[in-house]
């Protein structure tokens, strides 16, 4: 096991110990960092226990053992400080480094837990279905690609419209949205889009905002394996699970927008560079 991935699960217990992470997501992520089921939860039942309450001084029995006997080396664990409360952040963009993406899918599934878990939650007890997910590491070749939503727009100047091509053909209005100050804390909001599951009809009536994003050679949306309404990523109203999620170092980002012609954020030179550079481990261009 490497010494990232070590780390990874200390912190994890940590966590688990300070209360921040169930015992139920402490097996799911050690699982999905590679480690057998059996070692997982052997790990999440010798995490380090909570130090023992301070008995106050009254309840201590008058036949206590004399001093010399206690231990001097025995030091009580003491719990983690609570991890600083994020921010939501609006204007942000997912990024990914083709470099350092291994194409492991943490990210897809810290992304498909959550959303199934909110809709449908029954069904999430069992398991974690990738479909549900709005961030898709694909292998190409021999690169992982990140599929997510760029927020692409189109051109006021040309097309007489700035909103994103899907929202623009959505005959439901359904992509939409949600204000800073509206919507649903790391679920929607800070100026991210929404799908609003009420308005939307479908795939099997509808699939137009996949058919356009397709057209520009996106692949932001997709749909639900049970209702078969669109999903698109809302960025998780500024805190994102899948960034928080990825288990490698600058893999995956959340990073200041950038906008640069329809479709991906990097320039198709900057694309090529990243990729070719993963491939054959040295720069392309001097
Ligand atoms: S068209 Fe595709 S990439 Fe552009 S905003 Fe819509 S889902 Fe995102
Ligand atoms: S599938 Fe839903 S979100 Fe997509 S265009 Fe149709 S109604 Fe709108
Ligand atoms: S930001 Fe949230 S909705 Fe978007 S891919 Fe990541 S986890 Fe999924």
């Amino acid at each position: 096991m490497s010494d990232r991935i070590t780390e990874k699960l200390q912190r994890l217990q940590e966590q688990m110990l300070a209360g921040t992470v169930s015992r139920r997501d402490f097996l799911r992520y050690a699982t999905m960092m590679g480690v057998t089921v059996g070692a997982a939860e052997a790990l999440a039942s010798c995490a380090p226990k909570p130090a023992p309450t301070a008995v106050p001084p009254t309840k201590v029995p008058p036949t206590a053992a004399p001093p010399t006997a206690v231990a001097p080396t025995a030091v009580a664990p003491t719990a983690p400080p609570p991890a600083a409360e994020k921010k939501p952040l609006a204007g942000h963009m997912i990024r990914y480094n083709p470099q350092l993406c291994t194409g492991c899918s943490v990210c897809a599934f810290a992304c498909a837990d959550k959303w199934m878990t909110k809709y449908f939650p029954e069904e999430a007890k069992d398991t974690i279905n990738l479909e549900f997910s709005r961030i898709r590491p694909m292998r190409f070749q021999w690169v992982d690609i990140l599929q997510n939503c760029q927020y692409c727009t189109l051109m006021e100047w040309a097309e007489g419209s700035n909103k994103a091509p899907c929202q623009q053909v959505c005959p439901q209005e359904a992509i939409q949205v949600v204000p800073e100050g509206q919507g649903e804390p790391t679920f929607t909001g800070y100026g991210y889009m929404t799908v609003d599951r009420d308005l939307c009809t479908g795939l099997d009536l509808c699939g137009r905002c996949l058919e356009i994003c397709e057209d520009q050679f996106g692949s932001g949306i997709s749909f639900d394996p049970i209702e078969k309404k669109a999903q698109i990523c809302s960025r998780c109203g500024g805190l994102p699970a899948c960034v928080d999620a990825c288990p490698e170092p600058g893999a995956l980002m959340f990073a200041p927008l950038q906008t640069n012609g329809r479709y991906w954020a990097n320039t198709p030179s900057a694309m090529a560079e990243m990729l070719f550079m993963k491939i054959y481990q040295k720069r392309r261009t001097v």
